[in-house]
């Protein structure tokens, strides 16, 4: 597929256009944000790491868990295929240990296990800085339907269990993570997005370190020593 003019560009991603008005191409960048922004900086390798990740494990999800998800084709390193939706404007985020925002808001230790899995809708909207919504106020204002709602919920839940199983397998413990949905011209409900250090809290399963976005958020330094640490689980590279 031909890679044509640039449709958006994102704080980790630019999107392009292609010949084809279904699909679209990805491109990872090294940016790196957090804090909506306010912290700028840049991950070297991220992209290709974030890139090849996320199509590994949307492809795991389409073949073993019957998830739909955006993933097409990967083009190289930092470019894919993907079908283009339009994105539901909210941030799912699944929770199994507590961390970031949830042990702030609720006073709850991070670490501490959860008895069951969370499940928080966000608002996409960096100038509100992400405001958690329920889904009363998600039908209200029409940023999706109940039945979306509920799609996204069983797809959320079987895509918890599935990534929590597999990065066990390679020793890490998947703290939460947040995901994207889009909806296919047809109207089917898609995962697009990423899934990837950026998105996801990978605590290494022995030590408990951190593997992920949090060393770059919280100045742990060995950023890119992370990224490459689970490129290297994941591939075996
Ligand atoms: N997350 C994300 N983008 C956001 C907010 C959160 O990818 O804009 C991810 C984050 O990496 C973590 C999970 O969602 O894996 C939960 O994040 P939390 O609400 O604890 O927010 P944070 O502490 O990162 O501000």
């Amino acid at each position: 597929m031909e890679k044509r003019e640039q449709l958006y560009e994102g704080k980790a991603k630019k999107v392009f256009a292609t010949e084809n008005e279904d699909f679209c191409i990805v491109s990872y960048k090294d940016d790196a944000t957090a804090f909506d922004g306010a912290k700028k900086g840049s991950i070297s390798g991220k992209g290709v790491v974030n890139n090849r990740m996320s199509n590994y494990l949307m492809e795991k999800l389409e073949a073993e868990a019957g998830i739909p998800t955006h993933f097409v084709e990967e083009i190289n390193d930092r470019e894919t295929v993907v079908r283009k939706v339009s994105i539901i404007p909210l941030e799912v985020i699944v929770r199994n240990i507590a961390a970031g925002s949830f042990s702030k808001r609720f006073g709850v230790e991070e670490g501490t296990p959860l008895l069951c899995p969370t499940l928080e809708f966000c608002l996409k909207n960096d100038d509100l800085h992400d405001p958690m919504v329920n889904e009363y106020h998600i039908i209200a204002c029409g940023w999706a339907t109940k039945e979306d709602i509920e799609t996204i919920t069983d797809y959320t839940f079987r895509i918890n269990n599935y990534l929590k199983e597999y990065f066990k397998g390679i020793g890490v413990d998947l703290v939460d993570f947040k995901i994207e949905f889009g909806k296919t011209k047809d109207g089917k409900i898609i995962l697009a997005d990423e899934i990837s250090p950026d998105t996801c809290r990978f605590w290494d399963s022995k030590t408990h370190e951190k593997l992920d976005k949090d060393r770059f958020r919280r100045d742990l330094g060995n950023v890119e020593g992370a990224y490459q640490e689970m490129m290297r689980r994941v591939f075996g590279e």
